[in-house]
C-alpha cells in the first residue's frame, strides 16, 4: 500500500477518481446525442454519427476537456444540458471517507483536473469539494493537458511541491504515466471510475477500486 508518511502533497483528479464518471459517460454518450437530435431535428443515430467521431478524435487533448470547445463545435449550450442531468452528479463510493480522513492529516490536498472551469461550476454545488481541498488546479489554465509534460512543469512551478513526496491519484493511466515521468514519487490508480461499468486494468500502477480503500487501516497507522 501507499507509504503515507512519505507523502506531503496529495493531488487528486476529479472525474472518475473522486466523482462518479457515470455522469460524464451518460451525458456525452446518451444525453447529448438525444438532446442534439431534438434541437437540430436529426435522428438520434445521425446525432451520434456527428458527435461520436468528433469526441473520439480529440481524446486526451486539452480541447477534449473543454466545454467551451464543444459548445462551439456542436453549436449547443453544453452547460445548460449538463444541468438537465445534474441528479447524476455524485461521489464514488469511499470518496467522502477518504477526504474526511485526509483532512485530519497535515498534508496539502489539491484538485488537479483536466476539467475546465465550466465543468467544475456544474459539479461543485452538488459536491462542494472546497470543504476538503486547499486548492484547485485546471490544466486549461496552463494550456497543457495533464497527459503532457508542460502541465507538470507549470504545476510544480505554481504549487512548489516536492515531487518525491507527492502523490497523484487518477483513473487515467496516461496521466499517471506523465506524472511519473515528471518525477512524482507516488502514484495511485482508480480501477473503477464509473459505478455502472466494469473495472479497468490499471497495468503496472498500484491501484484501488475506490479512494476509500486508500485510507490506512488502524493497524497500518500504528
Ligand atoms: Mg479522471
Amino acid at each position: 500500500m501507499l507509504d503515507w508518511a512519505k507523502i506531503d502533497t496529495v493531488m487528486l483528479d476529479m472525474d472518475g477518481t473522486l466523482l462518479d464518471l457515470h455522469f460524464d459517460t451518460y451525458y456525452w454518450l446518451q444525453h447529448l446525442p438525444e438532446r442534439y437530435s431534438q434541437l437540430k431535428g436529426v435522428t438520434e443515430q445521425q446525432a451520434k454519427n456527428i458527435i461520436y467521431p468528433k469526441l473520439m478524435s480529440l481524446r486526451g487533448q486539452l480541447d477534449w476537456y473543454s466545454i467551451e470547445y464543444w459548445a462551439t463545435q456542436f453549436d449547443i449550450d453544453i452547460v445548460a444540458l449538463q444541468h438537465e442531468v445534474r441528479h447524476k452528479i455524485g461521489f464514488l463510493s469511499g470518496t467522502e471517507d477518504f477526504l474526511n480522513w485526509l483532512s485530519t492529516t497535515d498534508k496539502q490536498i489539491f484538485l488537479v483536473t483536466n476539467a475546465d472551469h465550466y465543468s467544475l461550476g456544474v459539479k461543485q454545488p452538488h459536491v462542494r469539494l472546497d470543504r476538503w481541498l486547499h486548492g484547485f488546479y485546471h490544466s486549461h489554465d496552463y494550456g497543457f493537458a495533464k497527459e503532457e509534460q508542460g502541465f507538470w512543469q507549470a504545476l510544480e512551478k505554481d504549487i512548489g511541491y516536492d515531487p518525491e513526496r507527492s502523490l497523484m491519484v487518477d483513473d487515467n493511466l496516461e496521466v499517471l504515466a506523465a506524472a511519473q515521468e515528471s518525477g512524482i514519487g507516488h502514484l495511485l490508480a482508480v480501477s473503477k471510475p464509473d459505478s455502472q461499468r466494469p473495472p479497468q486494468d490499471t497495468g503496472k500502477f498500484l491501484s484501488v477500486e475506490n479512494v476509500g480503500q486508500a485510507v490506512p487501516t488502524l493497524k497500518e497507522a500504528n
